[in-house]
């Protein structure tokens, strides 16, 4: 399990992120909401240590992030991540995307990257577009390519943040759905996201961060028909 344990980072002088403290469990679906800037994005790259704490502890499976001693590649290769604006390799094919790092960190032969690339990309609905390059797919299938790159390490967690704030509208449900299915599977997963329909359909608690603070730790169903803070409320105000 993931457990975060009174972190806080700060940039320069600037507190972005206050004795944040939460546990994600094994199979838990977490939706992690609030304003912009509110610290979303810090706290999900903390976890995988894009960006060091400046204080408090991150335990993955009962190994501190934040140890030197800990092999962090090793902890971090446990977890996918997917972004806003994809991050694929522009200039290899879909399939490609998916076989590099499985090959190159993992050593998996082409045989056994390519037929596990192969699986992976039908699971996405993209079983035709392997041999593609970026450029000539649409956003929710570049996001879509970018899911199964990440599922293609065998993480064990996967962290998404905003994966369907770049796309056109009638793109967003294709990826959800994707993920939908991902959370179905039984797969950990931490959801920085502002689409509150599906975060209250498929996550199991909600985190509301605010100013840095995590604010409120509820239930969907809870948070969305009885938020306990003044905070909450005019954040669902606007975004409901
Ligand atoms: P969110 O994802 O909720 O929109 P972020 O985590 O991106 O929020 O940002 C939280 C705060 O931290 C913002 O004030 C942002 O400007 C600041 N911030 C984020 N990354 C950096 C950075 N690398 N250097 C300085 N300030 C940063
Ligand atoms: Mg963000």
């Amino acid at each position: 399990m993931i457990k975060v344990d009174n972190l806080s980072k700060s940039f320069g002088s600037l507190k972005v992120l206050h004795n944040i403290s939460m546990e994600i469990n094994k199979g838990d679906v977490v939706a992690i909401v609030g304003p912009s800037g509110s610290g979303k994005s810090t706290l999900l790259r903390c976890v995988n240590l894009l960006e060091v704490p400046t204080e408090g502890k991150v335990w993955i499976d009962g190994q501190n992030l934040t140890d030197p001693k800990t092999n962090i590649m090793h902890v971090r290769a446990k977890i996918g991540m997917v972004f806003q604006h994809f991050h694929l390799f522009p200039h290899k094919t879909a399939l490609e995307n998916l076989t590099y790092a499985p090959m190159k960190v993992k050593g998996l032969s082409k045989g056994e990257a390519v037929s596990t690339a192969r699986n992976l990309l039908k699971k996405v609905g993209l079983e035709e577009k392997e041999n593609e390059y970026p450029n000539r797919l649409s956003g929710g299938q570049k996001q879509r390519v970018a899911i199964a790159r990440a599922l293609a390490m065998e993480p064990e967690y996967m962290l998404f943040d905003e994966p369907t704030s770049a796309l056109d509208p009638e793109m967003v449900k294709e990826v959800l759905d994707v993920m939908k299915s991902l959370a179905g599977s039984g797969m950990t997963m931490a959801i920085v996201t502002h689409e509150m329909g599906f975060a209250r359909e498929v996550a199991d608690r909600v985190c509301f961060l605010d100013g840095g603070a995590l604010v409120e730790q509820a239930p969907p169903k809870e948070f969305f028909q009885s938020p306990r803070t003044d905070r909450a409320k005019a954040f669902l105000e606007k975004v409901l």
